[in-house]
């Protein structure tokens, strides 16, 4: 086996992200609570792993598996899956998404479309290698965001899974949704080592400057949301979330708005499809915004008057449509000098399928 590889492995796949794929919950610095799925005999109340990614080493003072020397990611994985090196091997490249020693060229099959067995939307656990896009998925997002599905793809690092578009979650490339290129072949729409709901595009340290924010049903509505600011140079002060899994996963709990700063946002603006899941999770999320935000920040309901059932923030914007409402769009005119914005805004603002909910 070569050393490279396994040096390229270390890399690409930092302890601590092995940790977390685990299970374990950042305290601070180095500092961790442990988890049954790393051989902690328990719940770890008072935290007592510890991690360092500059030394590539973990090591827990609980009662558990990890409390013998300092394991490195393939220790921790042969200790978390009980397995042998040459599994753990292999499982490391898995989870950090790296083609399999000596296939580093594997290319995905081009036999024709059939949906694997064994693998739903409840198979969380494995991690599909990814490639780079091909020609289909090219068209697909093309189709959809016209000239800007380049800059969108090089942003959000999008790549592809056989006839999925496949977007990384956060920064890491250990959490993806699989985005089906063709829905009536494949339900199949969101696999990774995580479970729980969480917030799209969930990049904790790159929102610290937002002031205002939407929340769409989906994450398709987020890459259009996203070629949309982009287009519009409002890149620096709007960005978009949804919550993985669909708008009836939507639970307060979800912590959607997490990694926007409450008392910069100046305004949120909700907008699920036009059905009855949507106008549920319109509730749910403005809840969720007034709870989280502070007192100042406008929270508004986008609801779309079309009578077309599961009409969504895409459509309204292909339409030709604005989000902006009113004083946002004077907002953003009276700045325009000061920023440079473009002039693209200015569209008309008496649409008859828009209203606006305080
Ligand atoms: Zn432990």
């Amino acid at each position: 086996m070569s050393g490279d590889y396994k040096q390229k492995l270390k890399q690409r796949l930092p302890i601590t992200r092995l940790l977390e794929f685990y299970g374990a919950r950042h305290v601070s610095s180095d500092l961790y609570h442990c988890h049954p799925n790393l051989g902690h005999a328990s719940e770890d109340k008072h935290p007592s792993l510890i991690a360092n990614d500059a030394r590539g080493v973990a090591k827990c003072l609980g009662n558990c598996a990890l409390n013998q020397g300092s394991s490195d990611i393939f220790e921790v994985i042969k200790r978390a899956e009980k397995c042998n090196f040459n599994d753990a091997l292999k499982r490391a490249g898995e989870i950090a998404n790296l083609p399999e020693f000596g296939q580093e060229s594997a290319r995905p099959s081009q036999r024709p479309f059939k949906k694997k067995k064994g693998l739903d939307n409840k198979d969380l656990n494995r991690v599909p290698k990814v490639y780079a896009l091909e020609e289909r998925h090219q068209a697909w997002l093309e189709q959809r965001f016209s000239a800007e599905w380049r800059w969108l793809a090089d942003y959000f690092n999008i790549k592809a899974w056989h006839y999925h578009i496949a977007v990384p979650i956060d920064r890491s490339e250990v959490n993806w949704v699989f985005i089906p290129l063709d829905k009536q072949k494949d339900q199949t729409f969101y696999r990774g080592p995580s479970r729980s709901v969480q917030p799209f595009p969930n990049w904790p340290w790159e929102h610290g400057q937002t002031k205002h924010v939407i929340k769409c049903e989906g994450e398709k509505d987020v890459l259009r949301l996203y070629a949309e600011f982009h287009k519009r140079n409002l890149l620096n002060d709007w960005a978009a979330v949804t919550n993985t899994n669909g708008a009836q996963s939507l639970r307060p709990e979800t912590g959607i708005f997490k990694n926007f700063e409450p008392r910069r946002v100046k305004s949120v603006l909700i907008s699920h499809d036009n059905d009855a899941a949507g106008r549920q999770a319109n509730k749910t999320a403005r809840q969720m915004a007034k709870d989280y935000f502070d007192q100042g920040t406008k929270i508004k309901v986008l609801q779309f008057a079309s009578s077309i059932k599961g009409y969504d923030i895409s459509d309204f914007l292909n339409e030709g449509k604005t989000f902006l409402p009113k004083d946002q769009l004077e907002l953003f005119n009276s700045r325009q000098e000061e920023t440079g914005l473009a002039q693209g805004i200015q569209m008309s603002l008496s649409s008859r399928n828009k209203s606006w909910n305080s």
